[in-house]
């Protein structure tokens, strides 16, 4: 089927945690983070402690909401959640099916609670994969892992013949990931950020490219252009507005080679079709007449005015057509207090 001037594939957000959708409007942490560290410390690894399965559920359903608002079909998440991570895989799924949005859960693995901390979630992801759930074997970085977790996480990845998604040299403190995974590493693996990577870095994989939570992270351009490996866009947990990333990550190329062109940006949004192949059938129909690369780098504001998932339409005159919004909202608020409060009791 031709798509018409004004269509496109239903968008794929190649790196994306939707446990952090209600995050926004968190209580301030105890200290203000001065660093990534300090950032992962006072505020996204208190977060993660304080979330249970029901909140998991609520937060995810406003993020498939708000992917489908901005024609993004497709979600590759990365979640956390180490006061409740058997089934929080299971929960997530059946939160974005719900609302008519594709996902691909992966457990992010980690010894910072712990090495039976890191076997419950690498028991995770095995179990989501062995139950047929659509997933790839989630690792919170290298930093955080000991080598045996590490590999195990791999060989779980080649048993069931999916990738490794892990966040690679976001930071100062993760720049010896690539001696630490390079020779575990498969085509399949999602390499997040890599913003402190050396050009040849060794890792095989898709760099997942997040310029909009690099630039609120303060930890770099990560320059993905001189990547010999292909790249993606995802959003790292801030919404999932492919369009707006599109658009970020242009004009952040562009400051440091204004011969960069928005065709090449886009190459990066159409890996996501690489990623999820299914996603590549699903249509979207925006509000303006053209959607060449070159249009939408420099038009703001543009909306989806028809949404097709797998041969169903799940967005239409400006609202989902499965679920009720407000219904979503109104709950997703109702968790987010909940959330609040048990963020408070954690110091
Ligand atoms: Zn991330």
């Amino acid at each position: 089927m031709a798509m018409a001037t004004n269509e496109t594939p239903g968008l794929v957000c190649a790196h994306h945690h939707l446990y952090s959708s209600l995050a926004r409007l968190m209580p301030a942490p105890p200290s203000t983070p001065t660093s990534f560290l300090e950032i992962l410390n006072l505020v996204w690894w208190r977060l993660d402690r304080a979330l249970d399965l029901d909140i998991i559920r609520h937060s995810a359903r406003l993020g498939a909401l708000e992917a489908l608002a901005r024609g993004t079909t497709t979600i590759i998440d990365h979640h956390e959640s180490p006061c409740a991570i058997d089934g929080s895989l299971d929960v997530i799924a059946e939160a974005c099916a719900e609302v008519g949005v594709r996902v691909i859960c992966s457990y992010g693995v980690t010894d910072r609670h712990g090495a039976a901390g890191a076997r419950l979630g690498l028991d995770e992801n095995r179990r989501f994969l062995a139950s047929g759930g659509k997933g790839m074997v989630g690792v919170h970085a290298a930093f955080t892992c000991s080598d045996e977790t590490l590999a195990e996480a791999a060989a779980i990845a080649s048993e069931f013949d999916v990738g490794v998604h892990i966040h690679v040299a976001e930071g100062e403190v993760d720049r010896d990931a690539a001696e630490r995974v390079a020779n575990l590493s498969t085509d399949r693996w999602l390499l997040v950020h890599g913003v402190h990577l050396v050009d040849d870095h060794g890792i095989s994989g898709t760099v997942v490219h997040n310029p909009r939570s690099n630039m609120n992270n303060a930890v770099g351009y990560a320059r993905p252009a001189r990547m010999s490996n292909h790249v993606a866009l995802g959003t790292d947990g801030i919404g999932a507005d492919m369009l707006d990333e599109f658009r970020l990550a242009f004009v952040a190329a562009r400051s440091t080679d204004v011969t960069t062109t928005p065709d090449q940006t886009w190459s990066w949004l159409e890996c996501g079709w690489q990623l999820v192949p299914e996603a590549a059938s699903d249509r979207v129909r925006w509000d303006v007449p053209s959607v060449d690369p070159w249009y939408l780098a420099y038009t703001t504001g543009v909306n989806p005015l028809e949404v097709v998932v797998d041969g169903d339409v799940v967005w239409a005159d400006g609202a989902p057509t499965r679920v009720d919004p407000d219904e979503i909202r109104t709950h997703a608020a109702e968790a987010q207090q909940r959330l609040f409060r048990r963020l408070e009791e954690i110091s």
